[in-house]
């Protein structure tokens, strides 16, 4: 039995600033991140499962409209909101992944349900869908997911895309707006870390754009010998990089502890290729690190220690 058991999550990363925020708003978040908190932290308590812990954070996070996943997914290009998620168990190395899903209530659970019910570890689209439904996941009308603020985010960049007249406000309302995801990695009593994320993906995606919530290695990892990772930020960077496995990479090969692994993938290699972002991560001690290199990261963590922390700007 472990001894110490622990969860971390995220909301996303990005131009969270104080004073971009109302106090309400501020409240709303801190509310959103404990309650998730307290859910995940309370299975694990009772001896529950990482996993179990892990969708049950992410749930309570997809249900709101204030995050980038589930309910509050951004918009694509095409007026639809394609979500994606992953799930990884440290122990076995079992994974599971869906993609481009838009009918989906909660992207997590599908994630889970291929982790466990599917000889697969990605499903995508419409296929994900039927095998969601098949397995008595809960679909929902796409208009579900909709959200004024969102939507209204959407039509700001497609109209400055329109006009060309300023290009850096079109790239900046692209940045304020494309954060958001989910994650929330934990270890339970029995030593076990996983790791999960979910998210909209980035406000005007095209083409059928993924990102790298839902690729194992990228913005997902779990090994139970190193640590558990969830990412958030520019997905394309964090996909070049292969940044969660290489998180997991640095802490086996080089022996680097997680909080100097994490600080120098997030501080040193994503910020030199211009990889805006941040990550939760957790290890088999229960160490966690929560670095991002933009103005701020909606966080939490919650240990057996007694530990507790819920933040959403610098400090
Ligand atoms: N990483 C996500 C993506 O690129 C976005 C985010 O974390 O905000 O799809």
């Amino acid at each position: 039995m472990n001894e110490i058991f622990a969860i971390v999550i995220h909301g996303g990363a990005g131009n969270i600033l104080k004073e971009n925020m109302t106090p309400e708003l501020e409240k709303s978040y801190e509310e959103k991140l404990s309650e998730s908190l307290n859910i995940g932290y309370a299975i694990l308590e009772k001896g529950g499962s990482a996993t179990d812990a892990v969708v049950a954070a992410i749930k309570t996070m997809e249900n709101s409209p204030l995050f980038n996943a589930g309910k509050g997914a951004v918009f694509t290009h095409n007026e639809k909101n394609e979500m994606d998620a992953a799930i990884m168990e440290g122990k076995e190395l079992n994974a599971g992944a869906i993609a481009g899903v838009s009918t989906i209530k909660n992207p997590i659970e599908a994630a889970r349900l291929v982790m466990e019910k599917s000889q697969h570890v990605m499903l995508s689209g419409k296929g994900a869908e039927e095998f969601a439904e098949l397995n008595n996941i809960e679909i929902v009308n796409p208009t579900y997911f909709f959200d004024e603020k969102r939507y209204l985010q959407l039509q700001k960049i497609k109209n400055s895309e329109k006009t060309q007249l300023d290009h850096s406000q079109n790239e900046q309302d692209e940045k304020d707006t494309k954060f958001g995801t989910v994650g929330a990695v934990a270890l339970d009593k029995n030593g076990n870390i996983t790791a999960g994320t979910s998210t909209g993906g980035m406000t005007n995606k095209k083409y059928g754009r993924i990102g790298d919530s839902p690729i194992v290695g990228a913005g997902t990892y779990a090994n139970n010998n190193t640590c558990g990772v969830s990412c958030t930020g520019h997905g394309e960077y964090f996909i070049r990089k292969v940044a969660a496995y290489d998180l997991s990479a640095l802490m086996a090969y080089k022996e680097i502890n997680l909080i100097d692994a994490a600080n120098y993938l997030i501080h040193d290699k994503m910020k030199k290729i211009g990889g805006d972002g941040g990550l939760i991560a957790l290890d088999k001690y229960g160490n966690i690190a929560m670095p991002f290199n933009t103005f701020g990261m909606f966080r939490g963590l919650k240990k057996s220690t007694g530990e507790l922390e819920v933040k959403l700007f610098m400090e």
